[in-house]
């Protein structure tokens, strides 16, 4: 049995990555997230699925506290083979009107706290002789949009970081990738309709086909399976060669 610690996993893609994983019954998993039944998301899943679960109401801003969730998890499975740095939020405004505050909070969420963790899990995977750490970027890790300065510098950020992670680990069979994802259909998204609706000046009920889905070839949101089903490939004994990429699942928007 190998541990998986997920962040922001009591929501969305995180979940969706996490449900993966269980149906393997293959990985313990240490659940994370700021929503306030995560307790009960983790134990709902272990049992369903027969695994060992931890849950970790972690801060991504606070390093201390993800110290604190990486040294427990150790304490109760005996280590962490698998990292997912996924935790994240999203802020769209033009520039001229983002809000300090917002861009600190998406660098240190989106960017930082997997600085953080990379470091906290490090001695253990190095000894181990085995580390995969796999960063959920985006689409926008590879290209930008308007009005989303601070989201796309640190997804841009993140596949520089996983790029020299990957260069670090090497010698001990830790590989790190990044994978990035087009829309998926969350409640980070669920958000963000409003929001684009008012910067780019047009009705709700547009935005996904004019907005969001428009630079994606395959007009469908990329759905939970294949990005847990990507992870897993990715957390595999098969990825010690396969390190360093930040791989595109966005229906093709990479490719225009
Ligand atoms: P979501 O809002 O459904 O989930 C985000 C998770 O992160 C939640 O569990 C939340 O509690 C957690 N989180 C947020 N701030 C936190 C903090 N300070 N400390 C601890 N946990 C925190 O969002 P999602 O769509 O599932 O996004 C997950 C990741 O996927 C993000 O990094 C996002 O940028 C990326 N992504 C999403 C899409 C998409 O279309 N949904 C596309 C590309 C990339």
């Amino acid at each position: 049995m190998k541990t998986a610690l997920i962040t922001g996993s009591t929501s969305g893609i995180g979940l969706g990555i996490a449900r993966e994983f269980a149906k393997t019954k293959k990985y313990n998993i240490i659940f994370n997230g700021l929503e306030a039944n995560g307790q009960e998301i983790a134990d709902g899943i272990g049992k369903e699925f027969g695994i060992g679960v931890m849950f970790s109401n972690a801060n991504m801003l606070k390093p201390e506290e993800l110290r604190k969730m990486v040294d427990d998890g150790i304490k109760k499975f005996g280590g962490i083979d698998i990292l997912i740095n996924n935790a994240g939020i999203q802020h769209v405004s033009a520039v001229e009107d983002f809000p300090d505050e917002k861009w600190n909070a998406i660098i240190g969420i989106n960017l930082t706290s997997a600085f953080y963790l990379t470091k906290a899990v490090w001695k253990g995977m190095k000894e181990r002789k085995f580390g995969r750490i796999i960063n959920i970027a985006s689409a926008h890790g590879l290209v930008a949009s308007e009005f989303k300065s601070a989201y796309v510098a640190s997804k841009h950020g993140i596949v520089g970081f996983t790029k020299t992670i990957a260069l670090e680990g090497a010698p001990f069979n830790i590989s790190c990738n990044a994978i990035c994802p087009g829309y998926v259909k969350t409640p980070l998204v669920e958000k963000q309709i409003a929001d684009q609706a008012k910067t780019h000046n047009i009705p709700e009920s547009e935005v996904v086909s004019k907005i969001m889905l428009y630079k994606q070839a395959v007009k469908d949101f990329v759905s939970l399976e294949t990005l847990g089903q990507t992870a897993l490939l990715l957390a595999s004994e098969h990825a010690n060669t396969i390190t360093g990429t930040a791989i595109p699942v966005d229906g093709g928007w990479n490719a225009q």
